[in-house]
């Protein structure tokens, strides 16, 4: 009861900025919340008991793949495979709080208070939005739109200072944010590319969001 209470105020709110989000939950279970508990002891703190975050941050990607419901399949796993590039980094799968689509569609997949894994050394400060594209496949206007909302909307519910690109994340190494122990744990990326980050800041410009750490 408390917890559809809890849906329908957020959906309430959501809908007063204009804003339709889709609940499309990924599979959370117990395993995987063992595992996400693991990554955060190996990563960030050893005596962690809890999955939760304070994010300041929204971390915004592109998913490289071009289907909606292939991608979520893809996220709903909650085992990690085929990435060499990361698979050092622990067995919890990748995830967001949230995908768009390429018409500008937002499903949330999970709560925005439970830790993702999508950005190296910031996943315990970030909420991260995925969306449907690729460096071949730019994102489109319609998600540019879905995207500016749904930040300003992010930054209404939390204490939101940050507003960066996955391609900007190593900016954050060495602040005092940046929770990684592993000094050789970080990948280049490219996602979701310079220009609809340059537009997706001129269109959210009144939240005074930064992107880089503030003094
Ligand atoms: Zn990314």
């Amino acid at each position: 009861m408390m917890r559809l209470l809890i849906v329908f105020l957020l959906s309430s709110l959501a809908m007063s900025s204009g804003l339709q989000i889709f609940q499309k939950p990924i599979s959370f279970s117990k395993t995987r919340q063992a595992l996400t508990l693991e990554y955060i002891r190996q990563h960030y703190d050893p005596k962690a008991s809890s999955i939760n975050i304070q994010p300041v941050m929204v971390v915004v990607h592109w998913t490289a793949t071009s289907n909606l419901q292939s991608t979520w399949n893809g996220f709903n796993n909650e085992i990690l495979t085929g990435r060499a590039d990361i698979a050092r980094g622990g067995k919890v799968n990748t995830s967001a709080h949230y995908l768009i689509d390429r018409d500008g569609t937002i499903y949330q997949l999970m709560p925005e208070n439970i830790m993702a894994r999508h950005v190296i050394g910031l996943n315990r400060r970030a909420i991260g939005i995925e969306n449907i594209g690729s460096r071949n496949a730019p994102l489109t206007k319609a998600q540019l739109e879905a995207n500016a909302g749904l930040v300003q909307l992010i930054a209404q519910r939390h204490q939101i200072k940050y507003l960066i690109g996955h391609l900007e994340y190593g900016r954050f190494r060495g602040s005092s944010l940046w929770e990684e122990k592993d000094k050789t744990y970080f990948t280049v990326k490219d996602d979701p590319g310079a220009d609809f980050m340059a537009a997706l800041r001129a269109r959210v410009k009144s939240a005074g969001l930064a992107f880089a750490e503030r003094p």
